[in-house]
């Protein structure tokens, strides 16, 4: 979940390198080995600092990640409409079904059920696909002697030697985001020391190539969090026409009864429950559009990752995985979003007209989304580089036929 980074960020990273690169080589390795006494300090031992540490490059990339402006907003209906499409709701289907004894354990050991340690899991890192692929050591190494916020990442990039200093993942599999979230769970690596545990018994807590192990982390990691077995985190409801939304808000929570008496209802049109825990007013896309009671345990996944569209979209597609249905209020909006497999196909119509956005991976970055404003404004239509559906539509009109796709 980190933004992308635009393409002027990076070449602005590579030409201020140049000038003064050896130098600048110099600084870094200087700081890099000053970092060695609290390396040893902690307990990580020579060997590892001197194999893994001591001779890293930078990777100037990092820093205009860590000050990129997005270039584009994304609106909540479009990051929903990729997090929880039809594909992912069938992959996390079969993972329950491969996975399931597993997950019957770990949600005896920590008391979290197994579609929302599954939902974590496919909104985190696609259940295991899609783990980041810069080197872990680089990054942080990087981002520990330039940039804006040196000392938490000082601490992460000690964390990561610790991490290969105990065995628990060889070094060149500690790749993932440019901020250093890895592994199928995109743990920190203080988060990792902190909560990581070894579940499939080998003695390594191996949050790379160990599905059990990777499961009961994300588990350990909302039961820790505070967890509330057996309670929901919250359900979609109906406001009465001319409901006041000045008492939404996550932190605003109050018992059933005063939901009741302000004629909030369920999503089907029936009567709410007067009991149940206290539960707070989510509106992500103002009274207009769907909206929520949520409990404890969405705080708890918002803890995972500090969004509230992202608690969301965990929660919605652990729904899903437990056979719910999609939301029954339209988000408000005359261009919805769009699936995966439908960005992947918008792709492949940019690329048959001509734009070189690489490949037509469902991923829309700035080249892909810059592509679509240029397309949206020869159709006259409101260039906000949005893969939806309107756009969709009109290129689907425009190419025909897909050159045999
Ligand atoms: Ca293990």
């Amino acid at each position: 979940m980190t933004p992308p980074k635009t393409v002027l960020q990076i070449l602005l990273g590579l030409t201020l390198a140049v000038p003064c690169a050896g130098a600048a080589d110099h600084e870094f390795s200087a700081c890099i080995n000053h970092l060695r006494a609290q390396a040893l300090q902690r307990g990580i031992s020579k060997a590892t600092f001197d194999t893994y540490a001591a001779s890293l490059e930078p990777d100037m990339s990092v820093l205009g990640s860590l000050d990129a402006q997005p270039e584009f907003t994304t609106p909540i209906w479009d990051y929903l409409a990729a997090l929880v499409d039809e594909e992912r709701v069938e992959d996390g289907r079969a993972m329950l079904t491969q996975w399931s004894d597993v997950l019957r354990q770990v949600e005896a050991r920590f008391e979290v059920d197994a579609a929302t340690v599954v939902a974590v899991w496919g909104v985190e890192s696609n259940f295991g696909r899609s783990l980041g692929k810069k080197p872990l050591l680089t990054s942080l190494g990087t981002l520990s002697c330039m940039g804006r916020r040196q000392n938490y990442f000082r601490g992460e990039f000690l964390d990561t030697l610790k991490i290969i200093d105990e065995g628990h993942i060889p070094p060149e599999r500690l790749t993932g985001s440019w901020a250093g979230a890895f592994g199928q769970t995109q743990f920190m690596p203080s988060t990792f020391l902190r909560i990581a545990v070894d579940f499939d018994g080998d003695g390594r807590r191996d949050l790379v190539d160990s599905v059990p192990d990777a499961l009961a982390s994300t588990a350990n990691f909302l039961h820790k969090g505070g967890w509330r077995r057996g309670e929901t985190w919250g359900f979609e409801v109906k406001l009465p026409a001319g409901f006041d939304a000045s008492v939404a808000g996550r932190r605003n929570k109050h018992p059933m009864s005063v939901w009741v008496s302000r004629g909030v209802k369920l999503a089907n049109g029936g009567a709410l429950p007067v009991e149940g825990p206290d539960r707070a007013l989510l509106l992500p896309a103002g009274k207009e559009g769907p909206a929520f009671l949520v409990g404890k345990n969405f705080d708890v996944i918002y803890g995972y990752n500090a969004a509230e569209s992202y608690a969301l979209a965990i929660a919605h597609l652990s729904d899903r995985l437990r056979g719910g249905s999609v939301f029954s209020t339209p988000w408000p909006t005359d261009d919805p979003g769009i699936s995966r497999a439908e960005r992947r196909e918008l792709q492949r119509l940019l690329i048959s007209l001509g734009y070189d956005i690489g490949e037509p991976d469902g991923m829309v970055g700035t080249k892909t989304r810059r592509a679509i404003a240029e397309e949206q404004k020869a159709l006259g239509f409101n260039p906000d580089g949005r893969a939806a559906r309107r756009i969709l539509d009109a290129l689907r009109e425009r190419v025909p036929v897909e050159s045999g796709k």
